[in-house]
Parts: structure tokens; sequence; C-alpha cells
């Protein structure tokens, strides 16, 4: 689908943004396929500078981690299955991103309002004329405040923390389910108190709560969306 908007005002972007746990991520990447969009999920940047910062042993909420994120060659690409391929310095690091230790990590790294400046500089190098998802907590806000549709999922803490226990257990990972409530929680606290570009709603977005919808509904009700608001345009 071409991204150009009859309004030039706008940027050939749709913008996801919502807390951890509202299924942002796997329909994010399945919208991008069925409207042929480019896809970019800038969770796994701050998880990126997040393992640089635990690889540097630097403290997560210390001032030194924007000169060790400053530092680091930070690179996004997706793969043939449409999966997110994160290099740090050259190395393969799509896995080390999503282990423990950065999920508890993350959140004190990317309050840090510079490490912020350089990754939203680095999001923003990935918009061109072709339409691109983008998934993350202040992307319609901050990073594409002129995105041509901005779309936030929310879902109760319980529905998250369920989704979140039930793919650790297909995954494999140890996973107990009040633990993952309680990191669910602690991480919307901190997402959305801190300073730099809290995770929040933008004043024109469309809220889309998937407590009690499968994924296949939400991608739908996204579908529709994509299509009506830049799909019919010229
Ligand atoms: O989306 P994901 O859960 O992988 O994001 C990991 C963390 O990265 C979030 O909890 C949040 O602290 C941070 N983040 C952010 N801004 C974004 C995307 C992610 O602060 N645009």
């Amino acid at each position: 689908m071409s991204g150009e908007s009859a309004d030039s005002g706008t940027t050939p972007v749709v913008a996801i943004d919502g807390p951890a746990g509202t299924g942002k991520s796997s329909v994010a990447r399945l919208l991008a396929d069925r409207v042929g969009a480019h896809y970019l999920d800038t969770g796994a940047m701050y998880r990126a500078a997040t393992l640089a910062v635990l690889r540097a042993d630097v403290a997560p909420d210390s001032a030194e981690v924007a000169s060790v994120v400053a530092a680091t060659d930070i690179r996004l690409s997706v793969d043939g299955d449409g999966a997110t391929v994160v290099t740090l310095d050259g190395d393969d690091v799509s896995a080390q991103i999503r282990t423990d230790d950065v999920t508890s990590s993350v959140s004190a790294v990317s309050a840090n309002a510079q490490v912020r400046a350089r990754l939203v500089d680095l999001q923003r190098t990935h918009a061109d004329r072709t339409l691109l998802v983008v998934e993350g907590r202040d992307i319609g806000t901050v990073v594409f405040p002129a995105a041509a549709l901005k779309i936030y999922l929310t879902a109760t803490p319980e529905a998250r923390a369920e989704r979140r226990h039930r793919q650790n257990v297909a995954a494999g990972r140890e996973s107990i389910l009040d633990e993952v409530l309680d990191n669910v929680n602690r991480r919307d606290h901190l997402d959305s108190t801190r300073e730099a570009s809290p995770l929040r709603p933008a004043d024109d977005a469309v809220h889309v709560d998937t407590s009690d919808m499968t994924l296949d509904q939400v991608l739908d009700t996204l579908t529709e969306l994509v299509e009506t608001r830049i799909g019919g345009q010229p």
C-alpha cells in the first residue's frame, strides 16, 4: 500500500503505542505484512541500548548510560520472515535483548532523555515514502506527531500479564503469573511517570481495548482503520 497521503501534512506512518502486553508487537508486525508496509519495533532499540549498558557494567539508572549508548552502534532490520533483527556493534543480539535481565532494566535506561533523543533520531531515519508501521510508547506523541494514523492499544493489567505469562510458557521460559503481573505494573508505572516522553495516548489517537479481543480481531480492526484512514486516499 502506498503511504502517500492526500494530506501532505501527514507522515506515512501508522503509530501504535500502548503498554506492555497489549499484543502490540504481534499485531504491528502482522498488520505491516497485511497492508504491505515496513515495520519498526522501537522497543527493540531501547532493549539493545539496555544490553549495551549491562555489558558495560553501568547502573541502568545512572547518568553514565547516555555515554554508553552514544558510543554504541545499534541497527534494526527485518528478516525474510518479518522478524526484527537487532545488531549491537555488528553483533546479532536479537535473542539476548529478550532476556529477563534486559526486561527488568529497560525502563530505567529508557527514562534517560539523552538516550531517548539518540534513539528517536535513529527511529526517524526509518521513515520514507513507503508506509511504516511503528510500535512503541511515544510514537504518536513524540517520534511521529504527524503520523497518518495513531492507535493506542490498551488492556487491563491482568489480561496483559496473562498474555505475557502464556507467551513465556509457550517459549519454555520459567514464569509465575503473579510475578509477571508485578513486572507489568512496575513497568507501566515507570513508563508513564517518567519525565522524558512518558507513555500516554496522543490526543488524536484511536483507542482500542484488546482485553477481550483475539489477535485476529485486533488485526482486523486495525486493518480496517488503515484502509479507511490511509488506503482510500490517492
Ligand atoms: O515494547 P517493549 O516491551 O519491547 O519495550 C521495552 C521498553 O522500552 C518499554 O517498557 C519502555 O520502557 C521502552 N520503550 C520506550 N519507548 C518506546 C518503546 C519502548 O520507552 N518507544
